[in-house]
């Protein structure tokens, strides 16, 4: 199988190479094979791109917001009109199921093309302040060349959300995807300009954790906004901190999912299930530490159970596959490692717990996993594992899981289930954290701000909201008289 792209990078409208450059391999989760090789941005690339960017903004910014706008909407047309084909490459990317990425992944990069390709001409309004005789209006201006540095779960939809307020904002876009997934942001690239962007406008170049700093430090560089790990953003916020850039940061969790004892059960079990098993696990805001009162707590295990152990495993590009490998050799490493941990510090395996045997190959397959009776200090309770393994723990009362729920560096997600609206409320006000939901679990539609506080990140993404973290005001005062000097 090969998914070779016509160069590793594209700059200022086309394709281009260097093979100065290291090697990145592209490999199939769901078979180890390699299907494509590129070559990470050498300094003379990465000078290259951000020039583009630079020279290009100018012109871009000028255009109306109506005329930008414009070319998002197109480019989502084209997106959703080649779904099957972006669909097929983003599993070969990331090795998710055929049946997911075609529902999730171009299509929701196509909706934020589509949302902020709508309130373009919109939502970039300033105001008029009256002071009496003078006057001041502000202005919502572009910062100018920003970065997008990606990470490899969602690598489409990481593009997108970044590249459509960034650019119906009037700034121009160099954007870095993981070395994991090279692929996908390519042709979202390709897909801009034959919307009409203007070349330049948008970039992509490849590279690791060596070339993102040539990016984040680089002079003509206004804003990052990365998706990543907690201590990639420390790294990449403490840079750009050095040089007042601005950053959006969309980084790890650990998040709780509280399911009380008169929650519909059944829709508990599939808001835990879709919050931990979906991209295998691979998802950022997973509630991955789910708490369950101890009055239900064996009916939930035992319906958990079951319908855990009828997932469908398998090659990913297979319509009925619902769980496909993780990403990388590394990650399935990591992910048997954790699951080691939970074993040997007690806690109670339900089901899972290592490599499927129904799957053959060299991919990097892991079975979905439940662990109970998980304690708060376990490795498995308190660290990211970034795969499909569930921690199931109990609880007596809401204040007590509330303090425990809260109780993590993370804060970018939780959820509820209760049939006590009034409780859900109640407790969701007081968990610690950016993206909440009551009796579901993991909707991110574009309409929504999303994003992290404590060591989750800070920012927002989607919404009319993203687009003040890819603006600044700039306030002009009017004089209307002479102006009184006391010399
Ligand atoms: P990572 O932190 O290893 O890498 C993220 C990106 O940063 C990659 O493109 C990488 O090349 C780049 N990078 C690494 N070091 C860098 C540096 N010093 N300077 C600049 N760039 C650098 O993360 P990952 O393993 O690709 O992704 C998994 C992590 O991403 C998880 O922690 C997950 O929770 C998080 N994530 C967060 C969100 C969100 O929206 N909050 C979404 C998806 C994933």
């Amino acid at each position: 199988m090969r998914a070779q792209p016509k160069a590793s990078h594209f700059i200022d409208g086309e394709y281009v190479e260097d093979t100065a450059g290291a090697v990145i391999e592209s490999i199939y989760p769901a078979t180890g094979e390699v299907i494509a090789e590129l070559y990470a941005a050498t300094p003379a690339i990465v000078e290259r791109a951000v020039a583009s960017a630079k020279r290009a903004q100018r012109e871009w910014a000028a255009m109306s917001p109506t005329a930008r706008g414009r070319v998002l909407k197109r480019a989502a047309e084209i997106m959703r009109e080649r779904n099957r084909e972006l669909s097929e490459l983003e599993t070969l990317d990331t090795g998710k199921p055929i049946q997911e990425t075609i529902i999730a992944d171009p299509t929701s990069g196509a909706d934020s093309l589509e949302f902020f390709g709508g309130i373009a001409a919109s939502a970039l309004n300033g105001s008029h302040i009256p002071l009496g005789g003078d006057w001041a209006y502000t202005k919502r201006v572009p910062l100018g060349v920003c970065v997008g540095i990606g990470a490899w779960n969602y690598p489409q939809q990481i593009c997108c959300w970044k590249a459509a307020p960034a650019l119906a904002a009037g700034n121009a876009m160099v954007f870095k995807p993981s070395e994991n997934t090279p692929l996908g942001a390519l042709k979202i690239a390709e897909i801009l300009i034959e919307a009409g962007l203007p070349k330049g406008v948008f970039n992509v170049i490849q590279g690791d954790r060596e070339t993102g700093p040539l990016l984040v430090n680089h002079p003509d560089v206004a804003k990052i906004s990365l998706t990543g790990s907690v201590p990639t953003g420390r790294k990449v916020a403490g840079a750009a901190a050095g040089q007042m850039k601005h950053v959006t940061m969309e980084l790890g969790g650990k998040s709780p999912l509280i399911v009380f004892d008169d929650a519909d059960i059944d829709s508990a079990i599939g808001g835990a299930m879709l919050g931990n098993f979906y991209s295998t696990g691979q998802v950022c805001s997973n509630g991955t530490r789910v708490f369950v009162q101890k009055r239900i707590k064996e009916a939930f295990l035992d319906r958990l159970k079951a319908r855990t152990e009828k997932i469908v495993i398998g090659d990913p590009l297979r319509e009925e596959t619902q769980m496909g490998p993780l990403v990388s050799r590394a990650q399935h490493e990591k992910v048997l490692d954790y699951i080691e941990k939970g074993k040997s510090e007690g806690a109670r395996l339900i089901t899972g717990g290592g490599i499927p045997n129904d799957v053959s190959g060299e991919g990097f397959y892991v079975q979905p996993t439940v662990f109970a009776d998980v304690t708060d200090d376990m490795t498995i309770a308190r660290e990211e594992i970034f795969g499909p393994v569930m921690c199931v723990l109990d609880f007596d009362d809401e204040a007590e899981v509330v303090a425990r729920a809260n109780a993590t560096e993370f804060g970018l997600s939780g959820g509820v289930f209760t049939a006590d609206l009034t409780r859900a409320h109640r407790v969701v006000d007081q968990l610690q954290a950016g993206t909440l939901w009551i009796n579901t679990y993991n909707l991110c539609p574009v309409e929504i701000p999303f994003g992290g506080s404590k060591q989750s990140g800070f920012g927002r993404e989607n919404s009319a909201s993203a687009l003040e973290h890819y603006t600044e005001l700039k306030t002009v005062y009017v004089a209307m008289g002479p102006v009184e000097s006391p010399y």
